[in-house]
Formats: structure tokens, sequence, C-alpha cells
């Protein structure tokens, strides 16, 4: 299981200097190399060293040989990832890649870790700064020596980001399930009864809708420029409450004493007939299928398994007779005299389903089957 730890640097004005100064020239050289690797169609790592560690090393000699070595490691790495998800045809050009003097990459011969300072190379020797560690990057420092290194910069504050490479946790045993609900009126509830970031967040969302709606029907530029101003403040505010409802929701879990997770699969519904308009209204919200993929993050370092289950019938179910219920807004009601917040009724359904796969969304399940499932006991799924 891998994890990034990122360490704010305590940096002085002058170290500050030296590490922009040093991620200038790992840009220019990264740069510099894009021409090779244009003409010779080569981002091996190997092959890239060989074509252009003696003109770079000639052009940049501040740089030292490490740094052009970490840049050659970068620049093969860029093209490779542009080849893996966009492809580089055969018969076209080498599209160029622009590198921007926002990070520097590291190994253990140009960096290393004493107590609570790096040590890091730059072109005027090696700076010893001191960074902020909070239980996370403690707990991180201790679990090892980090593979990968990357400083970086972020609104004028320099981090190092470093990777380890933790053992997989043991998974927690036994076979108490809790379900999770995403929801439209609150964000989330679970099973056991808590319902997480009602009131306050969907005004927020209203608010950000209704802006951009204002926005969209101008059309001038400036409302344009705005709208993308919009879009990037309201994509950080539902990051951050989904890093804090996701904190709140495996804190639930692991309360509960339960050791599975279950989610409804909200990603591979589309062909499927019975999917309801609350199922549809959720399906193309990115911020439901980020809550969800950071639970699961979240949950799976803590040991607890992750499954999916199908969403089709978790509303309208009654989670203590399995019979059709009523939904009105925010309240559930049955015949059988099961009265509660409609989401933490789904939630119970989710807990109680058969699992379509675990922590991975793909098959779907005969409905059936699911309202066959006793409250709390697993089956295994005969798909
Ligand atoms: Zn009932």
């Amino acid at each position: 299981m891998e994890r990034t730890g990122s360490f704010k640097l305590l940096t002085s004005p002058q170290q500050t200097e030296a590490f922009s100064e040093l991620a200038r020239l790992f840009s220019e050289a990264c740069n510099g190399m894009v021409p090779f690797v244009q003409e010779h169609r080569c981002w091996n790592r190997v092959g890239l060293h060989h074509l252009v560690y003696y003109p770079i090393r000639e052009r940049f000699p501040a740089l030292g040989s490490q740094m052009v070595c970490q840049a050659v490691h970068r620049v093969a790495d860029a093209y490779k990832a542009l080849r893996a998800n966009e492809g580089i045809p055969k018969d076209q050009p080498v599209p160029a890649i622009q590198f921007t003097p926002s990070s520097v990459s590291f190994d253990h011969r140009t960096y290393s870790i004493k107590g609570e300072a790096f040590s890091l190379s730059t072109t005027t020797g090696r700076a010893t700064v001191r960074f902020a560690c909070g239980p996370r990057q403690k707990a991180l420092l201790a679990s090892g020596l980090p593979k990968e290194a990357r400083l970086a910069i972020r609104k004028g504050i320099w981090y190092l980001n470093l990777v380890f490479d933790l053992p997989d946790p043991i998974p927690l045993s036994g076979d108490l399930a809790v379900g999770l609900d995403v929801g439209e009126n609150n964000l989330a509830a679970t099973s056991t009864g808590k319902v997480l970031g009602g009131g306050k967040l969907r005004h927020d969302r209203d608010r950000y809708l209704a802006s951009r709606r204002r926005l969209q029907s101008n059309g001038s530029r400036a409302s344009k420029r705005k709208l993308k101003a919009i879009s990037g403040k309201e994509q950080r505010h539902v990051r951050h409450v989904n890093h804090e409802t996701s904190k709140a929701i495996v804190a639930q879990v692991l309360q509960a004493g339960a050791c599975i997770l279950r989610m409804e699969d909200l990603t591979h519904i589309r062909a499927h007939i019975k999917a309801g308009n609350r199922v549809r209204a959720r399906l193309h919200r990115w911020a439901f299928r980020q809550l969800q993929d950071f639970v699961q993050y979240k949950a799976e370092a803590a040991g607890i398994k992750v499954e999916y289950v199908d969403p089709a019938y978790t509303s309208q179910t009654c989670s203590v007779c399995g019979g059709l219920g009523k939904r009105v807004k925010h309240r559930f009601a049955c015949s059988c005299g099961n009265l509660a917040h409609s989401d933490v009724n789904a939630s119970r359904n989710i807990a109680r389903f058969a699992a379509l796969s675990s922590s991975a969304r793909g098959v779907v399940s005969r409905p059936e089957f699911a309202h066959r499932v006793h409250p709390c006991v697993v089956e295994s799924s005969s798909l």
C-alpha cells in the first residue's frame, strides 16, 4: 500500500530562493531534453540518458550530475505516462511536453532525513531545512525509508512529498457490515444512524448552482472567466468537505466494531432499467463518486473491507421487514411500523444487501436476491 506524506518545509528566505533557482534550472533542463525525445522518439530512461546526459550537463553545469539524472527520469516518466494515457502514434511527430518550475525530483544521493530536518542538494550546496511534523508525518517517517521524494511549491510554500511503501493493513475479521448512503438531501447517512452534511452544505451547493446559472445565461468573456473561477472554488470546497466527511464515516464504522463497509454501485448502472430518479440524479455527480473514493481509500487503510451493492431497491425497501414502504423527503414509513430517516433506512438496506463485488464496481446482481438477505447476515454472491 503506497501512501504519500506532504512535509511542509520551514524555509529561510535564502532557502526559498535556492529552491526556486533549483526548480527553474531543473525545469529548463527537462525542457532542454524534449527536442532529443522528439527527434529520436526515445523515452526510455537508459536510452534518453545516453542521448542527453553530456549536452545537458554542459548547458547546466550548476545542476550537478545527480540532478541531471533525476531530470532524465522525470522526462522519460512523463513521456511514458503520456503514451499510456493518450498514445503517441507512430506516424505522427512526438508532442512537446512543457515542464514548469514547480517541482524537483530527489533520490537518496540528493536528499537525506536527519531527525526533524531534511538535507537537500541545491545549486549552492546542501540546504538543511526543518519541517512541520504532525502525527501523520511522524507515523509515516517511523514506517521506514521513503522510496521517492519530490520538492514542490504550492501557494508560495515549499513541501517535500515523500512516497512510502507501507505494509498492507491486517484486515479486520468478522462479518458485521455498516451501510453508507450518499444522498441528495444529506451528503451521507450510515446504518449506525448518523446523518452527515445536511443544511450548510446544501445551502453552499445551491448558492454555487445559482451563480453558475446566472453566469451561464450571460455568456460574455468576463462571465466565462468568472464561471471557471467559481468551478475551481467549488471543487476545492467539495474536496475539503468530502475529506472531512469520509474521515467521520470511517470513524463510525470502526466505532461500530464493523469490518465491512457497503456502498451503492453508482457507476455501472446506466443500463439498469430499475434505476429510479434518485439513483439517476446522482449518477453524473462527480462529487458523490469522489466521496465514495475517499471513503474507500481511508477505509481500506484501516483494514475495512469495502463492498458495493446494487442501488436499485435501497430507498423504497423497508429495512426492518423487507416490504415496500413509502418515502416522502426525509421520512420513510412502512406499514410494519418502521419510521425512520429515509437516508438512514436506505443505508440499513445497503448494509444487509449482498455485495456485487468487493472494491470493484462492476457486475449488477439480480435484485430479488438481495431481498432474501437477513439483516447483518452476509451471503456470498452467487454470481
Ligand atoms: Zn416494514
